[in-house]
Formats: structure tokens, sequence, C-alpha cells
């Protein structure tokens, strides 16, 4: 489903990216937890993970260009974000690279069988605001996956 590297990619600079959550400042006074970025061991340079860009992107223009001062928490808005937060609190922190990235396979997977209950269930009762923002999470987590993995 995905490629072999989800937990770490290469750096410009030689180094080894690997996958943190980390706290974006925003214009000096919006703070963001729980983004999932890569961060490089070497030169400390870190990017937003690709399947989240789309909506960190989405979330920043949102805020307008005078936003007031805030604390958001991106896991509410982004279900990577969600699984990837889950997972470091869990303390998988401290297991192998492959341990960790076993463990995020199948916590995504076990977020969409999840997510596909809970559409089934809305379908029935034919709500369709809800069906509507079930799909939304679905597609966050399966359409990036398979972007990823091109
Ligand atoms: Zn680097």
């Amino acid at each position: 489903m995905y490629k072999n590297n989800l937990m770490k990619k290469a750096c410009g600079c030689g180094g080894i990216m690997t996958i943190h959550m980390h706290t974006l400042i925003y214009s000096a006074k919006i703070k963001i937890t729980h983004v999932p970025v890569y961060t490089c061991g070497q030169c400390a340079r870190y990017e937003p993970l690709p399947f989240i860009k789309r909506d960190l992107g989405s979330l920043l223009s949102e805020l307008g260009e005078i936003p007031p001062k805030q604390h958001l928490s991106f896991a509410e808005r982004n279900e990577w974000a969600s699984v990837l937060k889950d997972i470091f609190a869990s303390g998988f922190f401290a297991g192998s690279l492959s341990e960790m990235e076993e463990a995020i396979r199948s916590a995504v997977q076990a977020r969409i069988d999840l997510l596909l209950d809970v559409y089934r269930f809305s379908a029935d009762l034919a709500d369709r605001s809800w069906m509507e923002e079930t799909g939304l999470r679905l597609a966050q987590l399966t359409v990036q996956s398979s972007e990823c993995a091109k």
C-alpha cells in the first residue's frame, strides 16, 4: 500500500530524515501542534509529510491574513496526524524504525476499517452530513497513501 520508506527519507545534506511530531508557530502567535514532519538528524531541516501538505495548506489559508492568537491541534483536522499522534503517545517512539513503520501501517489500516464502519453506519441512518464528513476523513488516509506509493 505504501512505499517502503514511510519512516525515513534522504535529506539534501546527505543525512537521514525521520518522522517527528512538530509544533508549528505561524505568524508568531498561532501554535499548531501535532504536525507530522520529517526532520534531519544532521542539519535539523524539517518538512511536512507529503500527504499532509494539502490539509496543512488549507488550514493556513483558513487562518487568513491577520489571524487571532490561538492554539490548534492538526490532529483534529487530519487523520494521518491523528493516527501518528496516538502512536507517538503510546511510546512506540522507543522502537526501531521498522517496528514503528509496522505500527503506523497497522494503525492506519485500523483507522480506515473504523471509518468504513462509521461510514456504513451513517449511510444506514441516511445522515448525509455525517457520511460526507466520514468520507473526507477516509479520503485523507486512502487517497493520500496511494499518492505516496507512486
Ligand atoms: Zn539534512
